[in-house]
């Protein structure tokens, strides 16, 4: 159902989908297979502005709003986790801090490049003493006259390997907690920073997840996003535009795992008949396909409040909660009703099974989203 997209939504969609299928599914196995990161299917997505989708139109960018992300997001999802997480990324949690938050300055010298994709994004807020209870992080910037001096290691970088710019969440207050991080711009070529170990990771094999390093790494002062301080601020904002691009990856994934299992339980045959006929087969498949319908329509709405510029902190988290264990509850499904053979990696799901499992860990645990979700209600 087309559910009242505009001409220009409509086409976005479509023309995911089409590049998803002629050009991305052809080789999101092998990539998984071989641990390949995807860098001539993002030059390619770049081309068609998918890499830029938020970005003005004044900086290169399509000038699209994040619902229309959502829509292509989706279809990229549907094929390839890897491809679909380096573009959420880059669309999500690299360029808006930027286009929000950041200097003409910064605009000016970073948005053409990254709507392009000649630089591609990464956010780095996690470190090895602080995932969920990001606050706490410690890598550490000192101002030093127009220059700040970095000192600590990031970890759980995606892209971190191949990426060309950084959003690099910092502490420039220890007195204080979120109140004395801020946010930077960091290029990959910087002295004093360099890209650590790569993770060896069970799904998303095709997407590199790394370390970051700085020793004594010296800064631009101008490369500070908005002012000392708000970059917990920032952090947070940047997530929840974030956490709708990873309940969309679940949705693709989820309707991957649903248009297998139909395709299986139309074809395979057992005690003479298409177990499509057995009532079991077709309950799992009622299930999972209501469940993606729901998911839809709540990172739907997520992304339109947030393209309204409404507070969406609560619907961008139920959207990821929801979505993303509707898709690991899809993925395992369909690994069921495909039996023995979904077990092996002659089938899609095998690889849909391990992705699906991240979109319940990052930009949040499940257990994060509820929290952040109960305090809507009972801190109001
Ligand atoms: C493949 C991959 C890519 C990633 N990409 C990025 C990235 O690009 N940038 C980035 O900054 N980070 C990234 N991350 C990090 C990711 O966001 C964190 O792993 C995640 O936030 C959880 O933090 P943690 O792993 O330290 O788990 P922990 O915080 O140690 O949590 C362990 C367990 O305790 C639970 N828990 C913790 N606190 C509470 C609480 N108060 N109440 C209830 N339960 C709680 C958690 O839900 C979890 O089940 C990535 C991680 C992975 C695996």
């Amino acid at each position: 159902m087309k559910l009242g997209l505009s001409d220009e939504e409509r086409m976005v969609q479509e023309t995911a989908r089409e590049f998803a299928d002629s050009e991305i599914a052809p080789v999101a196995a092998n990539n998984d297979a071989e641990g390949r990161f995807p860098a001539d299917i993002v030059k390619k997505l770049a081309e068609l502005g998918f890499m830029g989708m938020l970005i003005p139109e004044k900086y290169g960018g399509a000038g699209l709003g994040n619902f229309c992300l959502v829509l292509a997001l989706e279809e990229i999802n549907r094929v390839c986790a890897s491809t679909g997480v380096t573009m959420s990324v880059h669309n999500s949690l690299a360029t808006s801090p930027i286009i929000k938050f950041g200097s003409d300055y910064l605009k000016e010298t970073y948005l053409p490049k990254l709507a392009t994709s000649e630089m591609l994004g990464a956010y780095a807020l996690s470190e090895a003493e602080a995932g969920s209870d990001a606050a706490s992080l410690k890598c550490r910037a000192v101002k030093d006259g127009d220059e700040y001096v970095v000192n600590g290691t990031k970890l759980w970088v995606t892209t971190g390997a191949h990426a060309d710019l950084f959003i690099v969440m910092l502490r420039t207050d220890t007195e204080k907690r979120s109140k004395g991080i801020s946010a930077f711009v960091v290029e990959r070529d910087t002295p004093g920073f360099k890209v650590g170990k790569k993770e060896n990771k069970l799904g998303l094999r095709g997407s590199s997840t790394t370390e970051l390093i700085f020793e004594d790494c010296r800064l631009p002062a101008k490369n500070l996003i908005g002012e000392e301080g708000i970059g917990f601020v920032i952090a947070m904002a940047t997530l929840d535009g974030g956490r709708i691009g990873i309940g969309t990856q679940a949705v693709g994934i989820a309707q991957a795992c649903l248009d297998a299992s139909v395709a299986y339980a139309k074809e395979r045959e057992q005690f003479g008949r298409k177990i499509g006929e057995f009532q079991a087969i077709q309950w799992k498949i009622a299930d999972m396909a209501t469940a993606i319908e729901a998911s839809r329509l709540m990172v739907y709405r997520a992304a339109r409040m947030r393209d309204m510029d409404v507070p969406h902190t609560k619907e961008a988290a139920m959207a990821k909660l929801f979505a993303s264990e509707a898709a690991n509850r899809a993925a395992r499904e369909a690994v069921q009703i495909h039996g023995g053979a979904g077990y092996l990696k002659d089938f899609p799901v095998e690889r849909y099974f391990r992705d699906a499992r991240i979109t319940e860990l990052y930009e949040g645990t499940s257990e994060v989203q509820r929290i952040v979700i109960s305090r809507s209600y009972l801190q109001a």
